[in-house]
């Protein structure tokens, strides 16, 4: 048996980044962006009015300013609204009427809001001083032409299309999504919809791997119940041969019916491991077939999905070509004191209270790994480390985050 980290390091190792495909800027939302973006302009690309007013000589407005004589009246010589481009300079005792958006005119350093103001025909009365630099949007004051737009490995949210749009991309270079198959065993086990006898139960773990796949950004595939005979499993491993990552669930554990370990080496699986000091999920296995990343995961559906998170997350993360591999770690305090038996590193289903100025994490009162509701409550994953057999109230503790992908 090996350790936690130990295992987690041997998965890494193993997995290597997808190569990189042009993908429309529309459907890029949850890919991984593949190469460095850089602007190949200034963003934005010209000095601009921040607000609806006048643009300005900012020193032909002091006489407006506090201990001042009093408002200004300018010469109104133009008037400019977004989208075009200015073709008169305000020169000393002028103003261009200017709209949010429009470039600032030459000779013109700063806008006065036109709420400051009060115009009659050519005039305008400005009742405020301004400073240069007012109210404008400064050319290259999000990003300089040069700069890193977005980063590779970065995955790709809202403000990251965002940002991709305004440097003028419409596709961008994503990893492949993995190609990611599930296959269930289990003779006990049923599809949701079909009739069920007594003595069987539920196939959660399918459908939940496939989701939890889906929602980690692969293409994720179905491949059904294998039964616990070889030529059940084998059959369905065959039909996973194309995927870049296979994950079976159930049936690695040492019961006379758990035939995953010998189906799998028997289908070409070189095992690099198998059992690591954790709970739950001690019996999970790890191989490689060529360059297929073969996960097999314990039946229990806590178990299951908890061994999703700490070893096909950072793979499935590291295909991806992400910068950071999942799941994301932090700092968190106990809202409760917890007493284990120590002996393997535990994870334990974690609320968090929302007390404190910290994040402060209680464990889910069931930690059994048939309980799958511990998943439904828990947000996040409380790593208790081997050697540890207390931890008081308020003691610190590491947590990774189940959602938030
Ligand atoms: P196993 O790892 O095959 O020994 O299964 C451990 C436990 O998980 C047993 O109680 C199984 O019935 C249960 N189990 C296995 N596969 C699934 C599944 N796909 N959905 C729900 N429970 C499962
Ligand atoms: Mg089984």
């Amino acid at each position: 048996m090996i350790d936690y980290s130990v295992a987690r390091d041997l998965v890494l190792a193993a997995a290597k980044a997808l190569p990189a495909e042009l993908i429309p800027l529309s459907q890029a939302l949850g890919r991984t962006l593949a190469r460095d973006i850089k602007a190949r302009e200034d963003i934005p690309p010209f000095t601009k009015a921040t607000m609806d007013g006048f643009a300005v000589r900012a020193s032909d407005t002091a006489a407006a300013g506090p201990g001042g004589p009093g408002p200004v009246d300018l010469e109104v010589v133009a008037d400019l609204p977004a989208g075009r481009l200015p073709r008169k300079a305000v020169g000393p005792g002028q103003a261009v009427r200017i709209m949010t958006g429009a470039p600032l005119p030459a000779g013109a350093d700063a806008v006065v809001m036109v709420e400051d103001t009060e115009s009659r025909g050519q005039a305008v009365t400005v009742r405020r001083k301004v400073d240069p630099g007012d109210n404008l949007g400064l050319a290259g004051e999000d990003l300089r032409k040069g700069e890193t737009a977005v980063e590779r490995g970065a995955l790709i949210g809202p403000a990251e299309i965002g940002m991709l749009a305004a440097a003028g991309l419409a596709r961008v270079p994503a990893t492949r999504r993995p190609r990611l198959a599930v296959i269930a065993t289990g003779d006990e086990i049923v599809e949701p919809g079909q009739p069920k006898r007594r003595g069987q139960i539920r196939n959660s773990n399918g459908p939940a791997l496939t989701a939890m796949a889906a929602a980690a950004g692969a293409e994720a595939s179905y491949l059904g119940i294998a039964r616990d005979k070889s030529a059940s499993l084998g059959a369905r491993l065959a039909r996973a041969k194309g995927a870049d990552i296979l994950v079976l669930s159930g049936g690695v554990s040492v019961g006379d019916y758990d035939l995953v370990k010998a189906g799998l080496e028997e289908a070409g699986v070189r095992p690099v491991f198998w059992r690591v000091r954790i709970k739950p999920g001690k019996p999970v296995f790890f191989g490689v077939r060529g360059r297929q990343l073969v996960f097999g995961l314990p039946g229990n559906p806590t178990s299951s999905m908890v061994t999703f998170h700490l070893f096909v997350r950072p793979a499935l993360d590291r295909l991806l070509g992400r910068a950071a591999t999942g799941p994301v770690s932090a700092k968190a305090y106990l809202d409760a004191a917890i007493a284990l038996k120590p002996g393997r590193t535990q994870f334990l289903r974690g609320l968090l209270t929302g007390r404190g100025p910290a994040l402060m994490v209680v464990p889910y009162e069931d930690q059994r790994s048939g309980v799958l509701r511990s998943m439904v409550r828990g947000r996040v994953l409380i790593v208790v480390p081997a050697d540890v057999a207390r931890i008081e109230a308020g003691g610190e503790v590491e947590i990774l985050f189940m959602d938030g992908f």
